[in-house]
């Protein structure tokens, strides 16, 4: 098993690992400790860069997969070997964009769930923007406008952002995580990673975010869009 570096440590954009294993055949391999986030969540893949022997090879994307959490490499460059001591380091300006906006998601649902009581039905990030869909009845520009404004004087607020981990029991013990729906988890997941912004929101989740939301930067809702009767899109944009 993969020790999982950004779940305690969001901010590690270097890290030393050993390789656990090679897959030639798909020019990966698996560390015994990364900090590459493989995607998921709505939250998008970490690239970067692992360094051998002076020799970097560029890591195209992290995946999970029934093998592990894999590290695909540039074709090109010969692989590391099985024990080999690497040095891994992700692309800090994407992730921290990807931090950013993952954040300001939590933003939005957090305010429209406590403005409107509205809950959460799909989400997708890319660095900088990104979009929700809500159990929405009827939303209007003049309403966007408001959500707009709401959420921004929550990145005004500084309010602070806590990752803490729970053992599973406990974790359902949590009134606040029902509406994420933690009963949904496969049963071999035995610890709760919850991420909570003081004060507006608590999620179970796995990604990365900042630690304070005043470094999301000024929220903009570009756009809205009807995906049904009570399902409502709204987008998401940051500043570089
Ligand atoms: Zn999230």
């Amino acid at each position: 098993m993969t020790e999982i570096l950004y779940h305690t440590d969001s901010y590690l954009k270097e890290f030393e690992a050993e390789v656990s294993q090679v897959f030639p055949d798909m020019n990966a391999l698996i560390l015994d400790r990364t900090a590459f986030f493989p995607g998921g969540g709505g939250q998008s893949f970490d690239t970067g860069i692992i360094i051998s022997d002076n020799q970097e090879n560029r890591v195209k994307r992290a995946k999970t997969d029934p093998l592990g959490l894999l590290h695909f490499l540039e074709e090109g460059q010969p692989l590391p070997e099985i024990s080999a001591r690497v040095t891994g380091r992700i692309n800090w300006e994407r992730r921290y964009q990807i931090m950013r906006t993952h954040t300001a998601m939590h933003i939005l649902c957090g305010v429209i769930f406590r403005d409107y009581g509205a809950l959460v039905t799909g989400c997708d990030m890319d660095p900088l923007k990104g979009r929700m869909d809500f159990e929405f009845e009827s939303l209007t520009g003049d309403l966007v406008a408001v959500i707009e404004k709401s959420v921004n004087a929550e990145v005004d607020a500084a309010r602070e952002v806590k990752v803490r981990v729970f053992p599973r029991e406990e974790a359902f013990k949590i009134p606040d995580l029902i509406r994420t729906k933690i009963n949904l988890l496969p049963p071999h997941i035995q610890q709760v990673r919850t991420i909570e912004i003081v004060g507006l929101d608590l999620q179970a989740d796995g990604g990365t975010h900042v630690n304070n939301t005043s470094e999301v930067g000024p929220i903009r809702i570009p756009d809205y869009k009807s995906k049904g009767k009570i399902n409502k899109r709204i987008y998401v944009e940051l500043s570089a």
